[in-house]
């Protein structure tokens, strides 16, 4: 479908986290310079917009009612980081009502459809390109923890060179929501509190400040662990999301799902160049998915069996040719406590690739370690990217 010049462009969700983010860098890219951008909220429909959006606006200038189908159908585009609730609610009746055109999103609703793609261009363009010349028009945002992987590690996989992987995921605080990070701070500092004196004196007994700090953490109200459900200042939870009942958890399902999904694996999914009735066999993805004690960036270490034995110095300049965000941190202390950390990583567009290694397990066992920002490349990003992927056709 051939857009308009300035499509106009429905935001959906602009204020909450991820959609804050978007807003960022949508400014920061100037995309605004070429949309007719129309915003919509689902709490306050009806109002003139906001100081925090309206020098965005062009002609709209107040906010519509995210429940209005006919005016999400007069967008070319939709945007939406409003969340899953929103995409049921609004997305089918869309679609009913003969809305033709371009919906993308980052709530996990419509990933796994078989009419929709999970974005992220620098490791799938061919795959997005493929499908909107199939005339594909819902192009969702993937999983946070895997679109921050592929961005490191997508050399691997485009390479293919991974036989199987395995990873612990090590998962930020807003990964859950804002309220979740709040959560997380209201605990530290509660946790500070009930050892600060013993803290300022230096004669005090270590072991007598644990002991409080246990004591602390055990006896948090249901208010002080409402979103996290059990403390994780101090702490961590070795489980994120839905419990699928096979002893796995769903942010587990994903990763080996979406990635397949993602780099066009698996059947169904139509690889392009892997000829016509082929499939191209999905690789085996598992992982142990870990909430830790980060803001905002998702860490993970993987273990990769190579499909060969590949030499160390030409798998890393792989990865560090990549793309132009990847950052291959060379494998030493200085280097990994310098740069391969979540606070130094937090807020850039960057995605450093550390602790490079064969494993003893054999030659083409890789070990590896990976950051990302997670409301960047691992939610706002993507979406962005696609809308420009858009507007240049
Ligand atoms: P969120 O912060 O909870 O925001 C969602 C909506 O909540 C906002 O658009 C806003 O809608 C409403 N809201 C109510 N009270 C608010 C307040 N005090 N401040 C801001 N907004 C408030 O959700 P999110 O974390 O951005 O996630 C949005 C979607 O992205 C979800 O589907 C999520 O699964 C997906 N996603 C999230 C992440 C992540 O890291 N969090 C990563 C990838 C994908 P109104 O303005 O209409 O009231």
């Amino acid at each position: 479908m051939a857009l308009p010049s300035n499509p106009r462009v429905g935001l959906v969700g602009w204020r909450g986290m991820v959609g804050s983010v978007l807003m960022q860098r949508m400014e920061a890219e100037g995309d605004f310079a070429h949309i007719e951008p129309v915003f919509f909220s689902t709490s306050s429909a009806g109002g003139e917009l906001p100081a925090a959006i309206a020098r965005f606006a062009k002609n709209e200038r107040k906010l519509q009612a995210a429940s209005d189908l006919k005016a999400l159908a007069a967008c070319d585009i939709v945007i939406t980081a409003q969340g899953s609730d929103f995409t049921n609610e609004a997305y089918g009746p869309l679609r009913a009502s003969g809305w033709k055109g371009y919906w993308i999103d980052a709530a996990k609703t419509l990933r796994m459809s078989d009419d929709a793609v999970i974005v992220l261009d620098p490791v799938n363009l061919p795959v997005i390109r493929n499908a909107l010349a199939k005339g594909i028009k819902d192009y969702i945002g993937g999983n946070c923890t895997v679109s921050c992987m592929l961005m490191g590690l997508g050399a691997l996989f485009k390479a293919d060179l991974v036989e199987w992987m395995a990873a612990t995921t090590y998962q930020a605080a807003s990964g859950g929501g804002a309220q979740h990070m709040r959560e997380l701070l209201a605990q530290m500092g509660t946790l500070n509190g009930s050892v600060k004196a013993l803290l300022a004196d230096p004669a005090s007994a270590i072991l007598e400040i644990d002991r409080r700090i246990a004591s602390t953490q055990r006896g948090l109200s249901a208010e002080e662990t409402k979103n996290f459900m059990v403390p994780l200042a101090g702490s961590l939870i070795p489980w994120i999301d839905a419990d699928r009942g096979d002893g796995t958890s769903l942010e587990e399902w994903k990763g080996g799902a979406e990635t397949n999904k993602i780099l066009g694996r698996g059947p169904g999914f139509g690889t392009p160049g892997a000829g016509p009735g082929s499939v191209v066999a999905a690789i085996p993805i598992d992982s142990i998915c870990v909430r830790v004690g980060a803001m905002r960036c998702h860490s993970q270490s993987v273990t990769i069996k190579l499909k060969k034995d590949v030499p160390l110095q030409e798998i890393e300049q792989m990865i560090a040719r990549d793309n132009e965000w990847v950052r291959l941190v060379p494998n030493n202390r200085e280097a990994t406590l310098r740069e391969l950390t979540p606070v130094a990583v937090t807020g850039t567009m960057q995605i450093p690739v550390g602790r490079v290694r064969k494993l003893a397990l054999g030659p083409s066992y890789l070990g590896a370690f990976t950051i990302g920002d997670q409301l960047l490349w691992g939610a706002a990003e993507p979406l962005r990217r696609m809308l420009r992927i858009l507007l240049s056709q």
